[in-house]
C-alpha cells in the first residue's frame, strides 16, 4: 500500500475541518485535508443560518451570503409572535445574521486553507486509523485509484455527525436517539416570505422536541425545514411527514426545488481528545443543543484545535495530556453547550399551552432596553413557576 507522511491530517472539509487545517498550516505545519465527497460543500445538509459572529472568524465574500436578516420571529403554537429585530432591539438583542450559501461558503473556507499551504484532496475517504499502541498515528484513505496509509503526528477528526474516526480511536461518540434531532428541509420557491426575517415555529404538533424554520433565500424563496427529536414523533411519523404537514398549511402554493435530510447531535459536548487525535465540530457534538446551530462552534473549535496542535509540535508531545489543552480552551464553549443541553431538556417538556403562555407573557416588554440575558430574566420573572429550573441555569 502507498505510504505518505504529513504533520497533521484533517478528516472532513466542513467549517470545522477547513478552519483547523488553515490555522495549523499558518503555524508552519504540513497539513493534509481530506473530504470524502467529490465536491466540498455539496450536498448541503444545513438551513444555512448564522449570526454575524461569523465575521469574527472570516470576512465573507458577497457570493457566500444569500440573505442578510434584520431579525427573527418566533411563533408559539397559537401564533403569538415574539419579534427580535434590529428595529425593536436597536441591535442590542437581535440575533441578526445571514443565511449563507453553504455550498460556496464551505468551498471558500477550504480555499483559504489551500491558500495557507494545506493540501486538499476531495473524493478521498478515511476508512480506518493507524495506531501504535494506544496512540493514533494516521489514517488509511481510499480515493478513486487506490488505498494509502497517511502517517501523521496528529489526526483532527472533523468528520461531522456521522463521525467514525473518533470511535475507531476509542472515544465514546455514540448518541442516544433522544439526543439526536432528525431534520427534513425543502428549498422552496414561489412563496410569500419576508426576505429579511428568519422565522421559527414552536409546538408539539408542529415539531415535537424541535421546531420548524423558514430561512429566506432571496425573492419568494426559503429553506423551510423541521427538526424533531426522533424518539418523540407521534405514530412513527418522520421529520418529512411533519415538514409536509407544515408546508401544506403555510405554503400550499410553494414549489420544492431541493430536499435536504440530516441529523444534528444535541447531546452537548463529549470527551474529544486521545493520544494523537482531536475531534472538532459535530464530531465532538459541539452543536448548540437548543438551536441545533453548529457552524460557528465548529469554526471556533477548529481554530482552537489548529493552535493547540501547533503548540504540541513545539513540545513534540502529541499525547492525550498534551492535547487536553484543546478541551481546556474549549471550556467556555463546552460549558455554554452543557447549559444549553439542560435548558433543552426543560424546554422540550413544555406543553403547547405553556409555550403559548410564555410567548404571551412577553406582551409589553420593551425589547430595545434588554440584552438576551436580561430578556431571559424578564421571562423568568414573569413566569417564575414554569421557569424556576431555568433560573438556576442562567442566574
Ligand atoms: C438540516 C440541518 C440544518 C442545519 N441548520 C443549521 C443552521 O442553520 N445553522 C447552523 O449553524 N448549523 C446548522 N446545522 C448544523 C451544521 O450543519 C453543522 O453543525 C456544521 O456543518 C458542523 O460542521 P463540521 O465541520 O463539524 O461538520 P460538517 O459540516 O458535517 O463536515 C463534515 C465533513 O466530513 C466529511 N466526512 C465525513 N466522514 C468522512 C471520512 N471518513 N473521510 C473524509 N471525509 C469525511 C463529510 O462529507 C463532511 O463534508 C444544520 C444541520 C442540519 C442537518
Amino acid at each position: 500500500m502507498r505510504e505518505e507522511r504529513y504533520d497533521v491530517v484533517v478528516v472532513g472539509a466542513g467549517p470545522g475541518g477547513s478552519t483547523a487545517a488553515k490555522v495549523a498550516a499558518e503555524h508552519g505545519l504540513d497539513v493534509l485535508l481530506i473530504e470524502k465527497n467529490q465536491e466540498i460543500g455539496v450536498p448541503v445538509r444545513c438551513a444555512e443560518g448564522v449570526s454575524k459572529r461569523v465575521e469574527n472568524f472570516v470576512s465573507l465574500p458577497k457570493e457566500c451570503i444569500a440573505t442578510e436578516a434584520a431579525g427573527a420571529r418566533i411563533f408559539s403554537p397559537d401564533g403569538t409572535c415574539v419579534e427580535l429585530s434590529e428595529k425593536t432591539a436597536r441591535g442590542k438583542l437581535a440575533e441578526v445574521g445571514y443565511v449563507l450559501e453553504r455550498k460556496l461558503f464551505d468551498k471558500y473556507l477550504a480555499r483559504l486553507a489551500a491558500d495557507s499551504g494545506v493540501e486538499v484532496r476531495v473524493k478521498t475517504q478515511a476508512i480506518s486509523i493507524l495506531k501504535d499502541g494506544s496512540s493514533v498515528k494516521g489514517i488509511v484513505v481510499r480515493d478513486v485509484s487506490d488505498d494509502a496509509k497517511i502517517f501523521a503526528d496528529v489526526v483532527i477528526a472533523a468528520d461531522g455527525v456521522e463521525s467514525k474516526i473518533g470511535r475507531m480511536a476509542g472515544l465514546e461518540t455514540r448518541i442516544k436517539p433522544a439526543d439526536l434531532e432528525v431534520c427534513a428541509q425543502f428549498y422552496m420557491t414561489g412563496i410569500d416570505v419576508e426576505e429579511d426575517f428568519s422565522e421559527f415555529y414552536l409546538g408539539n404538533k408542529i415539531a415535537p422536541g424541535g421546531y420548524a424554520w423558514v430561512f429566506p433565500k432571496g425573492e419568494r424563496s426559503a429553506n423551510v425545514g423541521v427538526g424533531i427529536e426522533a424518539s418523540r414523533s407521534r405514530d412513527g411519523a418522520r421529520a418529512l411527514d411533519y415538514l409536509k404537514a407544515f408546508v401544506r398549511r403555510k405554503f400550499p402554493e410553494g414549489r420544492v426545488l431541493g430536499q435536504v435530510y440530516g441529523a444534528v447531535p444535541v447531546s452537548g459536548p463529549i470527551k474529544s481528545v486521545a493520544d494523537g487525535i482531536i475531534l472538532v465540530g459535530d464530531a465532538a457534538r459541539q452543536t448548540d443543543p437548543l438551536t441545533g446551530g453548529g457552524i460557528l462552534n465548529a469554526m471556533e473549535a477548529g481554530k482552537i484545535a489548529g493552535e493547540v496542535v501547533a503548540e504540541a509540535f513545539e513540545r513534540k508531545d502529541f499525547s492525550e495530556s498534551s492535547l487536553r489543552e484543546y478541551e481546556e480552551r474549549c471550556k467556555e464553549l463546552n460549558e455554554k453547550l452543557t447549559r444549553m443541553y439542560r435548558a433543552r431538556l426543560l424546554v422540550s417538556k413544555f406543553s403547547d399551552k405553556e409555550l403559548n403562555r410564555l410567548a404571551r407573557s412577553l406582551e409589553g416588554v420593551r425589547f430595545e432596553e434588554l440584552n438576551a440575558r436580561e430578556l431571559l430574566r424578564e421571562l423568568i420573572k414573569r413566569n417564575p413557576r414554569l421557569l424556576m429550573s431555568l433560573a438556576k441555569l442562567f442566574p
